[in-house]
């Protein structure tokens, strides 16, 4: 059987804990590999190759940084096709989608090899009297990742390419559900050039989450997971003095108004509800479809999902594959068993499939549901589009709203000035006018609102330097003997 071990100071380190945890292909439903779960004394080991490397590598040339993390952005081109086929088949993502989450991932890379021309501060001469004043930021030392099973490739990249680009050293902690990505990265940025101890990969579940949320030596905290889990994190790493962004779930709005595309609304609903097997934070999960086109909407969505190709990575026509396990499978098939009992109207019931030894499900849609239902109240993260009937747009907006989560949202409408209200007015932290999985380029940073965010900083971007970095101002003077005297008052500018 696989082992999947740590990545330390640039080698695999075997585990000493004892404990595995089981990774299943969840095409076949097979375990075909294990991997190693840290114990506190193997997090301590990693984090502290980690502060010992960061001596050496905030003070490494900007230049240098950036040298290595354009090598790095080559090697991921050059390997997108080996990387995508280990994300889908631990993953269970089709290859072609998973080449999509490498591209998007490949952007922060690129992103980040520009940052020295983005750490540049500010700089006031003659502040006071042959005073000068400026600012700096810097890294703040040893940094963590804690990421999710749903994108163990590209959600990594959010973070430590940023993270090293500012100076800081970072030890990664991915879903112990698929390991490998984490691993194949690691040996690329030791292929890249980047020394050791830079970037580490502790595996492992709850203990070492909870090692590094209370470690001294571990400075900030980003993570992407579930929300409850997001706000565990948040609450214990804050409590503990750490930097925290934790991003949580989500339940994605589309919001089709009667002057819409119809089938362009159907085509982008169906792409963005179903992809990666719904199980993306950007998923659209329910559309609100205005009473006076609900019905033709509905045709038009119900009519698409015979076209879906369900099958495994291997399968190159496979459109959309297994769900990550057997028991989350089970779950979300849960949502479409009991819609109908619920006062929903299942249209397409797409768990006929759960009968198969991988974890897959057919696409499943449900009309009518309504807030106080599980299937609308919770993240499903699955295969299952919902759709709510609202008599307005203001009814639209006022549902999305009134939603627990913030993370993603869409309009489609040709009303340029109802599109442009809907952005003003909707309380969600990514918005899509005619897009419907509007993920900000890396260019602009990523994260909702509400219970989709715990923390003050959204992740990449703008955002992902301000929290990899903190500020110092310095206040200067230059001897000059001609202005020198002894002032017992506060120093004052004018
Ligand atoms: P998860 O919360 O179960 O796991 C995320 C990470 O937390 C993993 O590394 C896991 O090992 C760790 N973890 C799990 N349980 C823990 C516990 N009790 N204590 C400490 N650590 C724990 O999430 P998941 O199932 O891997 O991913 C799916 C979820 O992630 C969905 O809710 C999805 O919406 C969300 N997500 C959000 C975004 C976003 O940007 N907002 C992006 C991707 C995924």
């Amino acid at each position: 059987m696989q082992r999947i071990s740590h990545w330390v100071n640039n080698k695999v380190v075997a585990g000493t804990s004892g404990n595995v945890g089981k990774v299943y292909n969840p095409a076949t439903g097979e375990v075909q590999a294990e991997v190693d779960l840290a114990s506190v004394a193997e997090v301590d080991a990693v984090v502290a190759a980690a502060k010992e490397a960061f001596v050496t590598w905030r003070a490494t040339n900007l230049s240098r940084r950036a040298e290595i993390m354009f090598r790095m952005r080559e090697l991921v081109d050059a390997n997108r096709k080996e990387l995508a086929n280990i994300v889908s088949l631990e993953h269970g993502k089709v290859p072609s989608d998973a080449m999509g989450e490498i591209a998007r991932g490949l952007e922060n890379i690129e992103f980040a090899c520009g940052i020295p021309a983005m750490l540049k501060g500010g700089y006031s001469e003659q502040a006071s009297g042959g005073v000068d004043v400026y600012s700096i930021r810097q890294p703040l030392g040893v940094v963590a990742g804690i990421t999710p099973f749903n994108f163990p490739a590209m959600v990594p990249m959010w973070m430590f390419a940023n993270a090293i680009m500012c100076g800081n050293t970072f030890v990664l902690k991915p879903s112990e559900k698929d390991p490998s990505a984490a691993m194949f990265v690691a040996d690329l940025l030791r292929q890249a050039g980047l020394p050791e101890g830079v970037f580490n990969v502790v595996h492992g579940d709850k203990v070492s989450v909870d090692r590094l949320l209370e470690h001294k030596d571990v400075q900030s905290i980003s993570f992407v997971g579930s929300t409850p889990i997001a706000k565990y994190v948040y609450e214990t790493g804050t409590k503990n003095g750490k930097r925290v962004q934790a991003l949580g779930g989500a339940k994605n709005h589309m919001l089709v108004l009667p002057d819409a595309d119809l089938d362009m609304a159907a085509d982008a609903a169906v792409s963005a509800a179903y992809g990666s097997a719904g199980e993306r934070c950007m998923a659209v999960s329910v559309v609100l479809a205005v009473d006076s086109v609900a019905d033709a909407l509905v045709d038009k969505l119900k009519s698409r999902i015979p076209n879906i190709k369900v099958g495994p990575g291997t399968d190159p026509a496979a459109e959309m594959g297994p769900l990550i396990s057997r028991e989350h499978r089970d779950k979300v098939a849960s949502f479409v068993t009991n819609a109908n009992a619920e006062g929903a109207k299942v249209v397409v019931d797409g768990t006929d499939k759960a009968k198969d030894a991988g974890f897959f499900l057919n696409p499943s849609l449900i009309d009518n549901v309504k807030p106080g239902m599980k299937c609308y109240d919770e993240e499903i993260f699955g295969p299952v589009l919902t759709v709510m009937r609202v008599k307005s747009y203001q009814e639209g907006l006022d549902t999305i709203n009134a939603n627990q989560f913030g993370n993603g949202t869409a309009i489609f409408t040709r009303d340029g000035g109802v599109a442009r209200q809907f952005q003003f007015d909707v309380q969600v932290g990514m918005v899509g006018i005619n897009v419907p999985i509007p993920v900000p380029v890396s260019y602009y940073s990523f994260g909702g609102w509400k219970a989709s965010l715990f923390g003050d900083q959204h992740m990449y971007g703008p955002e992902g330097i301000n929290f990899f970095t903190r500020g110092k101002v310095v206040t200067s003077r230059w001897p000059d003997p001609r202005t020198s005297s002894v002032n017992l008052g506060f120093p004052q500018n004018r």
